[in-house]
């Protein structure tokens, strides 16, 4: 008997509407935490205070309600607890395993370029495809450093990763959903692959990598479902957390809903919005079968949501 509240939660940010997408993500994740008998919490990642709203906040309460998915307690909405994120933040900085890096997201594109002209080689790249960072600023001097910050030069607060991984035993996850390429069980992490990744910048104060592994312990979650575009982004997840001292969740990265031209939904896609599909007439039994759930949900899941069609 495990005798450790199990506790899931579905994250979605409030920067658009949900899509398919996230309606299977939703629906899979409920599901697997009511079977579970666990807790099934909702949080809205809202650090990025530019493009999230409380409208699209709304639309997403709305939207789960829709399709039955019903979550205990109140919401916890990041933007609400910057100071939590910054103290985490301060602990790596204590450790001095950050530093601030000058380079913008176009200079680290045009290193990369130059480099692969002149080097004939390729740059490294991210599990997301974007060039690693050169991490030349790694090297300034700490006055240099405190020179261009006064001057007012931009920065983001980077993880010095190679640094980091000196501090950690080896990682690994147990993944119960798959990796892109098939693999579960425990699975090594590898964090290096992504470069010395940005945990805080001038205008938002933390980052995904740094909120979602902060939150994860702070609401004691044990089991994060999620779509498998994250699955890379884990081996971060897992490094934060040997860093701060923080327990590793079980992770199941779910796949993913494809539009017709085979690539992942976006936000823009308005046609895929359950807002649109609901105004168009469908139930939210008709959305569970649009992403393949037909059946396999218990019915009386879905019948507030089938109620609240209109
Ligand atoms: N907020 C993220 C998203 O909407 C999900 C984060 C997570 O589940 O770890 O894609």
């Amino acid at each position: 008997m495990n005798d450790t509240p199990e506790v899931f939660r579905f994250a979605p940010s409030p920067n658009g509407e949900l899509h398919l997408g996230h309606a299977y993500s939703a629906l899979v994740n409920h599901r697997m935490a009511r079977e579970a008998g666990a807790t099934f919490l909702l949080r809205i990642e809202d650090i990025d205070r530019a493009r999230c709203t409380p409208a699209f906040e709304r639309q997403i309460e709305e939207d789960l309600f829709f399709l039955g998915v019903d979550w205990d307690g109140p919401p916890r909405r990041q933007s609400e607890h910057f100071s939590d994120y910054a103290a985490a933040l301060e602990a790596l900085a204590d450790e001095e395993l950050i530093y601030p890096g000058f380079m913008s997201r176009g200079e680290i594109r045009a290193f990369a370029e130059r480099h692969e002209s002149e080097e004939g080689t390729p740059w490294p790249r991210d599990p997301d495809g974007a060039p690693v960072y050169p991490g030349l600023d790694r090297r300034l001097s700490t006055r240099e450093r405190e020179r261009k910050m006064r001057d007012g030069e931009r920065f983001a607060w980077r993880l010095d990763m190679e640094k980091a991984m000196e501090r950690v035993p080896a990682l690994s996850w147990q993944e119960s959903g798959e990796s892109p390429d098939g693999d579960s069980g425990e699975i090594t992490a590898r964090p290096l692959a992504w470069g010395d990744v940005v945990l805080a910048r001038l205008d938002m104060p933390t980052s995904y990598h740094l909120s979602v592994v902060v939150d994860d312990a702070l609401q004691g979650v044990t089991d994060v479902v999620r779509g498998r575009d994250l699955f890379h982004a884990t081996s971060v997840h897992r490094l934060l957390q040997a860093l701060l001292g923080l327990p590793a969740p079980r992770y199941h990265h779910h796949a993913l809903i494809l539009g017709p031209d085979g690539r992942k939904l976006s936000k823009s896609l308005r046609d895929t919005s359950i807002r649109a599909l609901r105004e168009a007439g469908l139930g939210a039994e008709d959305i569970r079968r649009m992403v393949g759930l037909a059946g396999r949900l218990a019915p009386e899941s879905f019948s507030r949501g089938r109620s609240a069609r209109g």
